[in-house]
């Protein structure tokens, strides 16, 4: 190993690769770490960190109309986006040192520049060339915005956070995460935003109940939620630009967001020198250890094309050190992966949909409760929770819960403990509750909604 450089060189800082050089370094490695833009990757940068920032700003504004009618003589106040952004982006400063000091504190070496790969054990960063025994690829993902006449004038996530002026008017296209979320953080934020979907419903992948409640939810909250149509131009004129739809109509908008996937980030990458398979859907091909057809040369994370999620990636980082450095033999357990959508108010889930169980255990048991939560019977709030559980009827295991009202997320992290060790429907109901909590209501559903 010695004849090299490093052990190991990790191309991106990103949740997955910042995760496997700490851990590798921690075993002992020799680490490098080339990042070209940020260290912390899309998460901590241009994703979930300021992305949750703005869904906490975002929620203000209906919690000053709710505080009325507990007694507080409250008028909801104005909004200044520059406030917002400029001390969101103090607190990402605040985060890129500390990924500095974690890198510099197990002595793996950061090299700021754009990585290429060379041959299966050398990396150039610029004029600098370095050769390593492994070379980990945890490069992430970029979004993909669609070519059609005017396009440039849209942006995309990687944008949007830093916005010179805020965008009173705002047109969303996509309907995922990203768009879900951004609908409601500039919805909540004061903007009047219309989402656009091309299918007929969206959140596809999720339980077809929640899909429908999420769009009755939102659309109450007042994004101008359109489905079938997608753009067909953008034109900018002085009055904005305008948006032809796919359905005859036109929006006039201060911005375009475009949350139309992302596609893994390769360019440059140097993957011509080497004999890296490449999915046909332009993503990494990888056996369980994450090692690449090129045996010196592994990957992780979004640049995989698996579950585009950064606990997905810090797990796939530190499987990959523990065996590679480690000596641990321990794969990634992908089953039951919680996830939330963080709109207003938040989806959170975790196991199969409906129609997933039914394909996959025949005949099932589902529980289903509608209900509006406590705090808004006074608040005069007309938004309502919806809570499913999925159990399987030959073990009566629970096999997938899904949520969407306040605070789903965090809910469903420990729904998702017990799913994972196994829990049946009979453990949830003689679980006690703790009251009074929405969260009770997945220990207190009695009455099946179906059984077949
Ligand atoms: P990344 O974090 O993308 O890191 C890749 C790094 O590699 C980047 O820093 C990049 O600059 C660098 N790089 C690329 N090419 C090179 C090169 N050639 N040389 C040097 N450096 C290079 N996930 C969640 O779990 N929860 C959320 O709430 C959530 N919200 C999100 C919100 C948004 C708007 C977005 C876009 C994503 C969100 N995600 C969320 C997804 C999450 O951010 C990703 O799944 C995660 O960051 C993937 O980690 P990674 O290590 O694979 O790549
Ligand atoms: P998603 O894959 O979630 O959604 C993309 C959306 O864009 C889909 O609705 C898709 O429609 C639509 N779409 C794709 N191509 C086109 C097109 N050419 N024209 C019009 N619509 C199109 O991607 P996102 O960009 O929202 O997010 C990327 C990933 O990042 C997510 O999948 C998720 O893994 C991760 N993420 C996680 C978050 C979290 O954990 N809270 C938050 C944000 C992102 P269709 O369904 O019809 O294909």
């Amino acid at each position: 190993m010695k004849d090299h450089d490093y052990d190991l060189f990790v191309i991106g800082a990103g949740s997955g690769g910042v995760r496997a050089a700490r851990m590798a370094a921690a075993f002992g490695a020799r680490v490098a770490v080339a990042e070209d833009r940020y260290l912390g990757g899309t998460c901590v940068n241009v994703g979930c960190v300021p992305k949750k920032l703005y869904v906490y700003a975002a929620e203000f504004g209906k919690a000053f109309k709710d505080a009325r009618n507990f007694g507080w003589d409250s008028h909801t106040p104005g909004f200044d986006w520059a406030t917002l952004r400029d001390n969101k982006k103090t607190e990402i400063a605040r985060l890129n040192a500390i990924y500095d000091n974690l890198l510099a504190g197990v002595d793996a070496e950061v090299i700021n520049g754009r990585a290429r790969i060379v041959d299966a054990h050398t990396v150039a960063v610029g004029e600098q060339h370095f050769t390593a025994e492994k070379i980990l690829i945890a490069t992430g993902g970029w979004p993909h915005i669609p070519e059609f006449p005017g396009s440039e004038n849209a942006i995309s996530s990687n944008e949007v956070f830093d916005l010179e002026r805020f965008p009173e008017r705002l047109a969303i296209v996509g309907g995922g995460y990203i768009a879900v979320e951004f609908a409601g953080i500039f919805n909540g934020l004061g903007a009047r935003v219309s989402q656009l979907y091309r299918g007929p419903l969206f959140l596809r992948g999720f339980d077809a109940d929640i899909r429908a409640h999420a769009a009755q939810e939102i659309r109450k909250t007042g994004v101008d939620l359109r489905f079938e149509v997608n753009v067909q131009s953008i034109t900018p004129r002085a009055d904005g630009l305008h948006v032809q739809l796919t359905d005859g109509t036109t929006i006039a908008v201060d911005a375009v967001l475009y949350a139309t996937g992302r596609k893994a980030n390769l360019q440059g990458l140097g993957l011509e020198n080497v004999r890296v398979n490449i999915s046909d859907a332009g993503t990494i091909d990888v056996d369980d250890d994450f090692r690449s057809s090129e045996p010196s040369i592994f990957a992780i994370g979004d640049v995989t094309g698996g579950i585009e999620l950064t606990p997905v990636a810090l797990a796939e980082g530190m499987s990959f050190a523990r065996r590679q450095f480690g000596g641990v033999e321990k794969a990634v357990d992908y089953d039951f992966i919680p996830t939330a959508v963080f709109c207003q108010p938040n989806i959170g889930t975790v196991g199969f949909t409906e129609d997933e169980a039914r394909a996959r255990f025949g005949r099932l048991r589902v529980f289903k409760s509608t209900f509006k939560p406590m705090k808004h019977t006074i608040s005069g709030r007309d938004e309502k929770t919806f809570m499913k559980l999925i159990v399987d009827q030959a073990s009566d295991r629970v096999v997938g819960a899904h949520m969407m009202g306040p605070d789903a997320g965090e809910i469903m992290q420990g729904i998702a403990i017990a799913m994972r060790a196994g829990a049946t429907k009979a453990l949830f109901d003689t679980t006690i509750g703790i009251h009074p909590t929405a969260a009770e209501e997945f220990v207190s559903m009695r009455e099946a909604s179906s059984e077949d």
